[in-house]
Protein backbone atom coordinates (compact mmCIF):
# COMPACT_ATOMS: atom_id res chain seq x y z
CA UNK A 1 0.00 0.00 0.00
CA UNK A 2 1.12 3.78 0.05
CA UNK A 3 1.88 5.08 3.20
CA UNK A 4 2.03 8.33 4.19
CA UNK A 5 4.01 9.94 7.14
CA UNK A 6 2.47 13.23 8.25
CA UNK A 7 4.53 16.51 9.27
CA UNK A 8 2.89 17.34 12.45
CA UNK A 9 1.62 20.67 12.68
CA UNK A 10 0.47 20.84 16.51
CA UNK A 11 2.76 23.26 17.61
CA UNK A 12 4.86 22.20 20.00
CA UNK A 13 4.81 18.11 18.67
CA UNK A 14 8.37 17.44 18.08
CA UNK A 15 7.60 13.31 17.53
CA UNK A 16 7.34 11.59 13.99
CA UNK A 17 5.16 8.61 13.37
CA UNK A 18 7.48 6.84 11.30
CA UNK A 19 11.38 7.03 11.43
CA UNK A 20 13.27 6.14 8.46
CA UNK A 21 14.20 2.56 10.47
CA UNK A 22 10.64 1.43 10.54
CA UNK A 23 10.10 2.95 6.60
CA UNK A 24 12.75 0.60 5.32
CA UNK A 25 10.47 -2.48 7.21
CA UNK A 26 7.76 -1.52 5.53
CA UNK A 27 9.60 -0.99 2.10
CA UNK A 28 11.08 -3.98 2.87
CA UNK A 29 7.49 -5.25 3.00
CA UNK A 30 6.42 -4.47 -0.39
CA UNK A 31 4.66 -1.16 0.39
CA UNK A 32 5.53 2.85 -0.74
CA UNK A 33 6.37 5.12 1.61
CA UNK A 34 6.22 8.96 0.96
CA UNK A 35 7.11 11.16 3.32
CA UNK A 36 5.52 14.84 4.12
CA UNK A 37 8.75 17.62 3.51
CA UNK A 38 10.60 17.18 6.71
CA UNK A 39 8.31 15.31 8.71
CA UNK A 40 11.05 13.96 10.80
CA UNK A 41 13.37 17.47 11.02
CA UNK A 42 12.06 18.23 14.43
CA UNK A 43 13.04 14.69 15.65
CA UNK A 44 16.26 15.05 14.04
CA UNK A 45 15.65 12.47 11.25
CA UNK A 46 16.47 14.68 7.55
CA UNK A 47 14.35 14.26 4.62
CA UNK A 48 17.37 12.34 3.10
CA UNK A 49 17.73 9.40 6.15
CA UNK A 50 14.31 8.96 4.50
CA UNK A 51 14.98 9.14 0.99
CA UNK A 52 18.16 6.40 1.77
CA UNK A 53 15.93 3.94 2.80
CA UNK A 54 13.87 4.23 0.01
CA UNK A 55 10.91 6.92 0.25
CA UNK A 56 9.97 9.37 -1.43
CA UNK A 57 9.51 13.18 -0.28
CA UNK A 58 6.39 14.97 -1.35
CA UNK A 59 4.41 18.07 -0.48
CA UNK A 60 1.35 16.20 -1.74
CA UNK A 61 2.07 12.65 0.08
CA UNK A 62 -1.01 12.24 2.18
CA UNK A 63 -3.27 12.94 -0.96
CA UNK A 64 -2.46 9.96 -2.95
CA UNK A 65 -2.04 7.52 0.05
CA UNK A 66 -3.75 4.50 1.29
CA UNK A 67 -3.13 4.93 4.73
CA UNK A 68 -1.35 7.98 6.38
CA UNK A 69 0.69 7.86 9.44
CA UNK A 70 0.90 10.97 12.10
CA UNK A 71 1.54 11.39 15.90
CA UNK A 72 -1.37 13.82 16.44
CA UNK A 73 -5.02 13.85 14.13
CA UNK A 74 -4.89 15.25 11.34
CA UNK A 75 -6.63 18.55 11.18
CA UNK A 76 -10.02 19.16 9.49
CA UNK A 77 -8.19 20.57 6.21
CA UNK A 78 -5.93 17.86 5.71
CA UNK A 79 -9.18 15.06 6.65
CA UNK A 80 -10.28 16.86 3.39
CA UNK A 81 -7.47 16.37 0.98
CA UNK A 82 -7.86 12.57 1.95
CA UNK A 83 -9.16 10.11 -0.73
CA UNK A 84 -12.24 8.60 0.83
CA UNK A 85 -12.20 5.42 2.44
CA UNK A 86 -8.13 5.55 3.20
CA UNK A 87 -6.86 4.94 7.04
CA UNK A 88 -5.38 6.75 9.14
CA UNK A 89 -3.09 5.55 12.74
CA UNK A 90 -2.36 8.33 15.28
CA UNK A 91 -3.16 9.40 18.87
CA UNK A 92 -6.97 10.15 18.21
CA UNK A 93 -8.01 11.09 21.46
CA UNK A 94 -11.89 10.75 20.55
CA UNK A 95 -13.39 12.20 22.89
CA UNK A 96 -12.03 15.15 22.74
CA UNK A 97 -11.98 15.57 18.98
CA UNK A 98 -15.35 14.87 18.31
CA UNK A 99 -15.69 17.31 15.47
CA UNK A 100 -12.86 15.21 13.51
CA UNK A 101 -14.02 12.40 14.41
CA UNK A 102 -17.26 13.72 12.30
CA UNK A 103 -15.30 14.28 9.47
CA UNK A 104 -13.43 11.33 9.45
CA UNK A 105 -16.13 9.20 9.27
CA UNK A 106 -18.26 11.19 6.28
CA UNK A 107 -14.83 11.60 4.40
CA UNK A 108 -14.92 7.08 5.17
CA UNK A 109 -11.76 7.16 6.35
CA UNK A 110 -11.22 4.17 8.73
CA UNK A 111 -9.65 5.90 11.59
CA UNK A 112 -7.61 4.01 13.80
CA UNK A 113 -6.64 5.39 17.46
CA UNK A 114 -3.67 4.56 18.90
CA UNK A 115 -4.81 4.89 22.55
CA UNK A 116 -7.65 2.57 22.09
CA UNK A 117 -5.26 -0.58 20.65
CA UNK A 118 -6.59 -3.32 23.54
CA UNK A 119 -3.60 -3.57 26.41
CA UNK A 120 -3.64 -7.56 26.14
CA UNK A 121 -0.42 -9.67 25.63
CA UNK A 122 -0.77 -10.14 21.84
CA UNK A 123 -0.96 -6.00 21.22
CA UNK A 124 1.80 -5.23 23.41
CA UNK A 125 4.11 -4.70 20.94
CA UNK A 126 1.75 -1.92 19.23
CA UNK A 127 0.62 -0.30 22.41
CA UNK A 128 1.88 3.32 21.85
CA UNK A 129 0.56 4.63 25.97
CA UNK A 130 3.35 2.40 27.30
CA UNK A 131 6.22 3.15 25.03
CA UNK A 132 5.33 6.67 25.34
CA UNK A 133 5.12 6.47 28.57
CA UNK A 134 8.08 4.29 29.08
CA UNK A 135 9.86 7.60 27.51
CA UNK A 136 8.48 10.35 30.49
CA UNK A 137 8.81 8.10 33.37
CA UNK A 138 12.75 7.90 31.98
CA UNK A 139 12.49 11.88 31.22
CA UNK A 140 10.71 12.84 34.99
CA UNK A 141 13.82 11.70 36.71
CA UNK A 142 16.34 13.42 34.70
CA UNK A 143 14.35 16.60 35.15
CA UNK A 144 14.19 15.84 38.54
CA UNK A 145 17.75 15.51 38.52
CA UNK A 146 18.66 18.17 36.94
CA UNK A 147 16.48 20.36 38.96
CA UNK A 148 17.26 19.36 42.39
CA UNK A 149 20.75 21.60 43.17
CA UNK A 150 21.80 18.26 45.39
CA UNK A 151 23.40 14.89 44.91
CA UNK A 152 20.81 12.14 43.74
CA UNK A 153 24.03 9.38 44.96
CA UNK A 154 25.09 8.79 48.17
CA UNK A 155 28.94 9.97 47.98
CA UNK A 156 32.01 9.51 50.86
CA UNK A 157 34.96 11.69 50.47
CA UNK A 158 37.57 12.43 52.65
CA UNK A 159 35.15 15.69 52.86
CA UNK A 160 32.65 14.13 54.18
CA UNK A 161 29.77 12.02 53.52
CA UNK A 162 27.31 13.66 50.99
CA UNK A 163 23.49 11.91 51.48
CA UNK A 164 21.42 10.69 49.09
CA UNK A 165 18.31 12.30 47.56
CA UNK A 166 15.23 10.70 48.73
CA UNK A 167 12.24 10.58 46.18
CA UNK A 168 9.34 9.95 46.40
CA UNK A 169 7.03 8.54 43.24
CA UNK A 170 3.65 8.24 43.01
CA UNK A 171 1.53 5.75 40.65
CA UNK A 172 3.88 2.80 39.82
CA UNK A 173 2.65 2.13 36.32
CA UNK A 174 4.77 2.09 33.06
CA UNK A 175 6.03 5.93 33.53
CA UNK A 176 6.31 5.42 37.42
CA UNK A 177 8.15 2.18 37.42
CA UNK A 178 10.81 3.95 34.72
CA UNK A 179 10.96 7.15 36.64
CA UNK A 180 11.93 4.80 39.68
CA UNK A 181 14.56 2.55 37.69
CA UNK A 182 15.99 5.54 36.77
CA UNK A 183 16.30 7.88 40.34
CA UNK A 184 17.58 4.25 41.43
CA UNK A 185 20.30 4.30 38.90
CA UNK A 186 21.27 7.95 39.86
CA UNK A 187 21.76 6.67 43.29
CA UNK A 188 18.72 8.00 44.96
CA UNK A 189 17.15 6.45 47.73
CA UNK A 190 13.46 5.88 46.29
CA UNK A 191 9.62 4.99 48.18
CA UNK A 192 6.48 5.05 45.69
CA UNK A 193 2.95 4.23 46.33
CA UNK A 194 0.08 3.02 43.88
CA UNK A 195 -3.21 1.79 44.56
CA UNK A 196 -3.05 -0.76 42.92
CA UNK A 197 -2.53 -4.49 44.61
CA UNK A 198 0.33 -5.55 42.15
CA UNK A 199 1.97 -2.49 42.49
CA UNK A 200 4.13 -3.22 45.93
CA UNK A 201 6.39 -5.83 44.01
CA UNK A 202 6.75 -4.47 41.00
CA UNK A 203 8.07 -1.18 43.03
CA UNK A 204 10.68 -3.52 45.30
CA UNK A 205 11.76 -5.12 42.01
CA UNK A 206 12.98 -1.32 40.86
CA UNK A 207 15.10 -1.47 43.98
CA UNK A 208 12.25 1.09 45.81
CA UNK A 209 10.63 0.43 48.64
CA UNK A 210 6.84 0.45 48.34
CA UNK A 211 5.14 2.61 50.88
CA UNK A 212 2.24 1.25 52.55
CA UNK A 213 -0.90 2.67 53.52
CA UNK A 214 -3.71 1.77 55.62
CA UNK A 215 -6.23 1.57 52.82
CA UNK A 216 -7.81 -0.55 50.63
CA UNK A 217 -6.26 -1.40 46.86
CA UNK A 218 -8.36 0.11 43.84
CA UNK A 219 -8.52 -2.00 40.98
CA UNK A 220 -11.05 -1.39 38.29
CA UNK A 221 -11.19 -3.40 34.96
CA UNK A 222 -8.47 -4.87 33.52
CA UNK A 223 -6.14 -4.80 36.48
CA UNK A 224 -6.21 -0.58 36.62
CA UNK A 225 -6.75 2.09 38.67
CA UNK A 226 -10.38 3.07 39.72
CA UNK A 227 -11.44 6.12 40.56
CA UNK A 228 -11.00 7.17 44.39
CA UNK A 229 -13.94 8.81 46.11
CA UNK A 230 -13.36 12.46 47.87
CA UNK A 231 -13.18 10.49 51.27
CA UNK A 232 -10.57 8.15 50.63
CA UNK A 233 -8.63 10.65 48.09
CA UNK A 234 -8.33 13.17 51.44
CA UNK A 235 -7.02 9.80 53.77
CA UNK A 236 -4.75 9.12 51.05
CA UNK A 237 -3.32 12.84 51.15
CA UNK A 238 -3.53 12.94 54.76
CA UNK A 239 -1.08 9.03 54.70
CA UNK A 240 1.33 10.36 52.22
CA UNK A 241 2.06 14.00 53.49
CA UNK A 242 4.32 12.59 55.80
CA UNK A 243 6.63 10.94 53.28
CA UNK A 244 5.98 13.96 51.04
CA UNK A 245 7.56 16.58 53.73
CA UNK A 246 10.52 14.63 54.08
CA UNK A 247 11.50 13.82 50.29
CA UNK A 248 14.06 16.15 48.16
CA UNK A 249 12.17 15.22 45.28
CA UNK A 250 8.23 14.16 44.17
CA UNK A 251 7.31 12.48 41.10
CA UNK A 252 3.97 12.24 40.57
CA UNK A 253 2.74 9.71 37.51
CA UNK A 254 -0.94 8.76 38.60
CA UNK A 255 -4.07 8.46 36.30
CA UNK A 256 -7.40 6.73 35.95
CA UNK A 257 -7.68 5.56 32.62
CA UNK A 258 -11.03 8.53 30.56
CA UNK A 259 -10.68 10.17 33.69
CA UNK A 260 -9.37 13.30 35.01
CA UNK A 261 -5.99 12.38 36.95
CA UNK A 262 -6.94 12.02 40.61
CA UNK A 263 -5.46 14.84 42.93
CA UNK A 264 -2.82 13.28 44.92
CA UNK A 265 -1.45 16.40 46.72
CA UNK A 266 -2.02 19.52 47.70
CA UNK A 267 -0.13 23.18 47.28
CA UNK A 268 -0.91 22.86 51.52
CA UNK A 269 1.39 19.23 51.48
CA UNK A 270 4.24 20.87 48.93
CA UNK A 271 4.25 23.95 51.42
CA UNK A 272 5.32 21.28 53.89
CA UNK A 273 8.53 20.08 51.77
CA UNK A 274 11.78 20.66 52.33
CA UNK A 275 13.16 24.27 50.43
CA UNK A 276 14.78 23.64 47.54
CA UNK A 277 12.41 20.59 46.86
CA UNK A 278 11.48 19.47 43.64
CA UNK A 279 8.07 18.66 42.36
CA UNK A 280 7.45 16.78 38.66
CA UNK A 281 4.17 16.17 37.91
CA UNK A 282 3.64 14.21 34.57
CA UNK A 283 0.20 14.39 34.76
CA UNK A 284 0.11 18.25 34.53
CA UNK A 285 -1.99 18.20 31.39
CA UNK A 286 -4.51 15.99 32.19
CA UNK A 287 -5.77 17.57 35.25
CA UNK A 288 -2.48 17.26 37.70
CA UNK A 289 -1.66 15.01 40.22
CA UNK A 290 -0.64 18.10 42.45
CA UNK A 291 -2.74 21.38 42.49
CA UNK A 292 -1.25 24.43 41.13
CA UNK A 293 1.14 22.24 38.69
CA UNK A 294 0.94 24.04 35.28
CA UNK A 295 1.59 21.77 32.17
CA UNK A 296 5.26 23.08 30.89
CA UNK A 297 5.68 25.53 33.42
CA UNK A 298 7.71 25.67 36.55
CA UNK A 299 5.62 27.33 39.55
CA UNK A 300 7.41 27.82 43.29
CA UNK A 301 5.37 26.90 45.51
CA UNK A 302 6.52 27.46 49.05
CA UNK A 303 10.09 26.82 48.73
CA UNK A 304 9.85 23.74 45.98
CA UNK A 305 9.71 24.31 42.48
CA UNK A 306 6.82 22.31 40.44
CA UNK A 307 7.45 21.20 36.91
CA UNK A 308 4.63 20.22 35.12
CA UNK A 309 4.85 18.26 32.55
CA UNK A 310 3.65 19.23 28.21
CA UNK A 311 4.06 16.54 25.68
CA UNK A 312 7.40 15.09 28.12
CA UNK A 313 7.90 12.07 25.65
CA UNK A 314 7.98 14.38 22.67
CA UNK A 315 10.54 15.78 24.89
CA UNK A 316 13.07 13.17 23.69
CA UNK A 317 11.68 13.61 20.24
CA UNK A 318 14.09 10.69 18.69
CA UNK A 319 13.59 7.80 21.04
CA UNK A 320 9.80 8.41 21.30
CA UNK A 321 9.21 8.57 17.74
CA UNK A 322 11.59 5.36 17.37
CA UNK A 323 9.46 3.41 19.56
CA UNK A 324 6.00 4.76 18.44
CA UNK A 325 7.26 3.67 14.72
CA UNK A 326 7.26 0.22 15.82
CA UNK A 327 4.28 0.40 17.35
CA UNK A 328 2.81 1.70 14.28
CA UNK A 329 4.69 -0.78 12.06
CA UNK A 330 3.40 -3.61 13.63
CA UNK A 331 -0.27 -2.17 13.74
CA UNK A 332 0.24 -1.69 9.91
CA UNK A 333 1.50 -5.46 9.55
CA UNK A 334 -1.27 -6.58 11.24
CA UNK A 335 -3.48 -4.95 9.35
CA UNK A 336 -1.98 -6.18 6.28
CA UNK A 337 -3.49 -8.54 3.60
CA UNK A 338 -1.82 -9.99 0.55
CA UNK A 339 -0.07 -8.28 -2.29
CA UNK A 340 1.00 -5.54 1.21
CA UNK A 341 -2.65 -4.05 0.62
CA UNK A 342 -4.38 -2.80 3.65
CA UNK A 343 -6.90 -5.31 4.97
CA UNK A 344 -8.19 -4.55 8.46
CA UNK A 345 -9.66 -7.81 10.00
CA UNK A 346 -12.76 -6.79 11.78
CA UNK A 347 -12.75 -9.81 13.39
CA UNK A 348 -9.46 -9.13 15.76
CA UNK A 349 -9.97 -7.03 18.74
CA UNK A 350 -7.13 -5.57 18.00
CA UNK A 351 -8.67 -4.07 14.92
CA UNK A 352 -12.03 -3.24 16.67
CA UNK A 353 -10.79 -1.83 19.78
CA UNK A 354 -8.64 0.86 17.81
CA UNK A 355 -10.76 1.66 15.46
CA UNK A 356 -12.69 5.18 15.79
CA UNK A 357 -14.35 4.95 12.15
CA UNK A 358 -14.74 2.69 9.54
CA UNK A 359 -17.18 2.70 6.40
CA UNK A 360 -19.03 5.70 6.87
CA UNK A 361 -19.96 4.97 10.36
CA UNK A 362 -18.28 5.65 14.17
CA UNK A 363 -17.66 2.19 15.16
CA UNK A 364 -15.87 3.21 19.26
CA UNK A 365 -19.36 2.69 21.28
CA UNK A 366 -18.37 5.64 23.39
CA UNK A 367 -17.43 8.24 21.02
CA UNK A 368 -20.74 7.32 18.94
CA UNK A 369 -22.51 7.82 22.11
CA UNK A 370 -21.37 11.77 22.74
CA UNK A 371 -22.34 12.66 19.09
CA UNK A 372 -25.45 11.34 19.17
P1 LIG B 1 -1.94 4.68 33.89
O1 LIG B 1 -1.08 5.59 33.10
O2 LIG B 1 -3.40 4.64 33.61
O3 LIG B 1 -1.77 5.08 35.45
C1 LIG B 1 -0.51 5.22 36.04
C2 LIG B 1 -0.55 4.63 37.43
O4 LIG B 1 -1.28 5.48 38.32
C3 LIG B 1 -1.22 3.25 37.53
O5 LIG B 1 -0.29 2.29 38.01
C4 LIG B 1 -2.36 3.48 38.51
O6 LIG B 1 -2.62 2.35 39.32
C5 LIG B 1 -1.83 4.65 39.32
N1 LIG B 1 -2.86 5.39 40.09
C6 LIG B 1 -4.12 5.70 39.74
N2 LIG B 1 -4.73 6.35 40.74
C7 LIG B 1 -3.83 6.46 41.75
C8 LIG B 1 -3.88 7.03 43.04
N3 LIG B 1 -4.97 7.61 43.51
N4 LIG B 1 -2.76 6.95 43.81
C9 LIG B 1 -1.64 6.34 43.36
N5 LIG B 1 -1.55 5.79 42.15
C10 LIG B 1 -2.63 5.85 41.34
O7 LIG B 1 -1.42 3.20 33.90
P2 LIG B 1 -0.32 2.48 33.00
O8 LIG B 1 1.01 2.88 33.45
O9 LIG B 1 -0.65 2.70 31.58
O10 LIG B 1 -0.59 0.94 33.34
C11 LIG B 1 -1.05 0.50 34.57
C12 LIG B 1 -0.99 -1.02 34.66
O11 LIG B 1 -1.34 -1.68 33.47
C13 LIG B 1 0.36 -1.52 35.00
O12 LIG B 1 0.20 -2.60 35.87
C14 LIG B 1 0.91 -2.05 33.73
O13 LIG B 1 1.89 -3.05 33.93
C15 LIG B 1 -0.32 -2.59 33.10
N6 LIG B 1 -0.18 -2.64 31.65
C16 LIG B 1 -0.43 -3.82 30.99
C17 LIG B 1 -0.26 -3.89 29.62
C18 LIG B 1 -0.49 -5.13 28.84
O14 LIG B 1 -0.76 -6.17 29.40
N7 LIG B 1 -0.42 -5.06 27.52
C19 LIG B 1 0.12 -2.79 28.91
C20 LIG B 1 0.35 -1.59 29.62
C21 LIG B 1 0.18 -1.54 30.99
Amino acid sequence: MRIAVAKEIDEGETRVALVPDAVAKLVAAGHQVSIEPDAGADADFADQTYVDVGATVDGDALAGADLVASVRPLNSGAIRALAEGMATISFLPPAQSLDLVAELRDRSVSAFALELVPRISRAQSMDALSSQALVSGYRAAIVASGLLRRFFPLSMTAAGTVQPAEVVVLGAGVAGLQAIATCRRLGSVVKAYDVRAAAAEEIQSMGAKAIELDLDTLEGAGGYAREMTEDRAQRQRDLLAPHIAAADVLITTAAVPGRQAPLLVTADMVEQMKPGSVVVDLAAETGGNVEGSKPGSIVSIGDAQVWGGANVAGQMPGPASRLLAQNIVNLIALMTGEDAALAPDFDDEIVVGACVTHGGEVRHGPTRELLE
